[in-house]
């Protein structure tokens, strides 16, 4: 394996093989029919890329997403590798130079989009470029029961057998039916050598709350991520544009996006949050297989997932890049009302019905949970854990009670009154409230009538919520939502077992969120002005930022603060092509910061008139001998920066009024300031 690790570094800039990912490409590399399974995130694409510089020929990649099949060309051109896409979005220029790279056998990996199979013409001209390998990458949209199907993924089997040269799959989706389709389709159902590797994202944390103020929650969550790139998931399109409204009020970049929308609209939606660093769109799960973005920094659920399969999935598209990312899962009585009612109502066959509540059941055991939740998650998917360190409840243990005499009353109000009533109702009996509607019908007399006097109404309701989290009761859907008791509950009514819940498990709201960084105080403006150059470079070659370099290559940067080239080499996610790309571009900003942090700027820390400062900075230095660098130099003072930040005039006349920007400095600065005040 010495090359591919030689290549690993020099090309990709990696230090070693993530988990996984050595025996895959070995066995790629080796001419294997292989399928992986690796969870979003695990670097599938790097399995079939390395190879690919290993073995002679080019290697077909099919994937469905025409963007994102782009993008990673992009990436890979930067990375100073061979590689072109043959997609309905090419322009003409980008098509002919895919054909002369081919015609030259220069080209090493041709990205192809699944509907080109069915014209005739592609196996001729697969057949004349020497191909040598085919990668599909998410394989499961050959699965004809899964939700991405897609039938051009069909003609790929056949493809194999006409070019006869294996064939790699790749896919995130590890349930077993989805396996076997893909052996049947892909393989001719003969087992290509499989790799299946474990469920956990380490770099992810994990959070769960009640739902108290849930607008406040989620704008609580954003406001302390600010200028970080999110998705809040929201059950309701409704929702998703009250939401991202509320999101811009509070200052933030945000928009919306959900299944209702022109195909044109999503696709803007799509894009901007590729390329831009730090939107947030509110989205209901439509928004999911169109996005690959590796710096997702936060995922937040404004209201309880279907089930923990949807749960896993939507969290999983946060930090695929490995750095640091975040979730927060809200949830509530009525989340719980609302999933059990539409598995209820839905058309699904009775067993399917009851396997869809117990998905639902093990959401909701999660959310419930009374120690680490990454080793229930992963408990979940069969894999054996220690706790984690990184989630809510191992940054902080619960406080939990002994709730079995506390359930059984709730039980037997629920079977003393027919399992007739929902939880308003049961709490007034267990209360002693003789209320109208309490008297109206005698359950004054019942001997459950004020035993529950030990405990607050908020405390009973979170009892109830919590029955309902242990699938102890469920709501009836044909009798308004009234609770009857499951089979779950008999051990604890028969004091044949115990159960634990937790104490009020709603925070009370902060006064101010603690601003979280993704480095320490003192690194992070500096991570903020590498952000600031990345930005520029992006938008001037026209691609995402993180196709120049990921979050946590930035974030290495600022930790390390390389000072010379061969130090910034050291850094992970800087091959060759880029050190000599862009190395002493970023040099020069890490060099240029180690002067002590101006108090101007320190004023600004936290707020998003910082990030602007700095791209202000970033401008200045750039333009601080002209545009042809020949000029004399001129900067304005950090004050004049932090004004401009903090006012943001829109037009050079209102520049001109805030002072220290003499008509010199407003010609040289002028236009590239606006350019910036004027984007935010
Ligand atoms: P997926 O498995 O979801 O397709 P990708 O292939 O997009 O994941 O990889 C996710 C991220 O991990 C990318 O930013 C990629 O550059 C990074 N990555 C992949 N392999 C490694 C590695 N060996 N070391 C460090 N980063 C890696
Ligand atoms: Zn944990």
């Amino acid at each position: 394996m010495q090359r591919a690790e030689d290549l690993l570094a020099s090309v990709f800039g990696f230090a070693g093989f993530r988990p996984g990912q050595a025996e895959i490409v070995e066995a790629v590399k080796n001419g294997d029919n292989v399928l992986a399974i690796m969870p979003t995130g695990g670097g599938k694409s790097l399995c079939f890329q390395l190879p690919a510089l290993l073995q002679d020929g080019v290697t077909v990649v099919i994937s469905p997403l025409i963007a994102l099949m782009r993008d990673q060309v992009r990436a890979l051109k930067e990375a100073g590798v061979e590689a072109g896409a043959l997609t309905s979005g090419n322009t003409e220029e980008e098509t002919e130079d895919v054909f002369t790279a081919l015609d030259e056998r220069r080209l090493k990996l041709l990205y192809m989009a699944p509907e080109r199979l069915a014209s005739g013409g592609t196996l001729t001209l697969l057949r004349r470029a020497g191909v040598t390998a085919i990668a599909v990458d998410e394989a499961h949209c050959v699965s004809q029961w899964g939700h991405d199907f897609r039938p051009d993924y069909l003609r790929i089997g056949e493809l194999r057998r006409a070019l006869n040269v294996p064939l790699a799959a790749f896919t995130a989706t590890a349930d077993e039916e989805t396996r076997a389709e893909i052996i049947t389709r892909l393989f001719d159902g003969i087992a290509p050598s499989t790799f299946l590797r474990g469920f956990d994202r380490p770099n992810i944390h994990l959070a769960f709350e009640v739902k108290d103020q849930p607008r406040r929650q989620i704008l609580d969550f954003a406001a302390a991520r600010r200028g970080q790139s999110g998705i809040v998931y929201c059950a309701t399109r409704a929702k998703t544009e009250t939401l991202a409204g509320a999101l811009r009020e509070a200052g933030h970049v945000s928009c919306h996006y959900h299944g209702g929308m022109d195909a044109e609209d999503r696709r803007v939606v799509e894009a901007r949050f590729q390329r831009e660093d730090g939107l947030i769109v509110t989205a209901t799960v439509a928004f999911g297989m169109g996005i690959d973005k590796p710096d997702i920094r936060w995922v937040a659920h404004a209201d309880l997932p279907k089930s923990i399969e949807a749960y896993y999935q939507e969290i999983g598209r946060a930090g695929r890049d490995g750095a640091p990312a975040e979730t927060l899962t809200l949830y509530g009585p009525d989340d719980i009302r609302l999933r059990r009612t539409q598995v209820d109502e839905g058309l699904a066959p009775a067993d399917r019905k009851s396997a869809d509540h117990t998905r639902l059941n093990a959401l909701l055991g999660l959310a419930e949970a009374t120690a680490c939740r990454r080793q229930k998650l992963l408990a979940y998917f069969g894999e054996t854990s220690s706790a984690c360190g990184t989630c809510d409840l191992c940054d902080c243990a619960p406080d939990v009670f002994d709730g079995t005499e506390a359930v059984r009353k709730a039980l037997s109000a629920i079977l003393r009154t027919g399992e007739s009533f929902g939880a308003g109702h049961l709490i007034d009996i267990l209360l002693g409230n003789a209320t109208d509607k309490v008297v109206a019908r005698g359950h004054q007399d019942l001997p459950t009538f004020g035993v529950g006097k030990d405990l607050t109404r908020s405390q009973w309701q979170a009892v109830f919520r919590q029955m309902m989290g242990h699938d102890l009761i469920r709501p009836d859907a044909e009798r308004y939502g009234a609770f009857r008791m499951t089979d779950a509950a008999r051990p604890i009514l028969r004091d044949e077992a115990r159960i634990t819940l937790r104490q009020d498990t709603i925070r009370k709201a902060v006064a101010k969120p603690r601003v979280r960084s993704l480095v320490s105080e003192d690194d992070a403006p500096l991570l903020s002005a590498l952000k600031a150059k990345r930005r520029a470079l992006a938008e001037a070659a026209r691609v995402p930022a993180y196709v120049i370099f990921p979050d946590r290559t930035l974030i290495e940067m600022a930790e390390k603060r390389p000072g010379t080239l061969d130090e910034m080499m050291q850094i992970s996610g800087i091959g060759a092509k880029k050190l000599e790309k862009y190395g002493s571009q970023f040099l020069e900003v890490i060099t240029g910061a180690d002067e002590p942090v101006h108090p101007a700027r320190r004023k600004l820390a936290g707020q998003p008139a910082g990030t602007v400062f700095d791209r202000l900075l970033v401008a200045q230095a750039e333009l601080a001998r002209g545009y042809d660098g020949t000029g004399k130099h001129l900067t304005c003072t950090s004050s004049t920066l932090r004004k401009l930040a903090e006012t943001r005039p829109r037009t050079l006349s209102e520049m001109g009024k805030i002072g220290g920007l003499g008509d010199q400095k407003i010609e040289r600065f002028g236009q590239a300031f606006l350019d910036i005040l004027t984007d935010v």
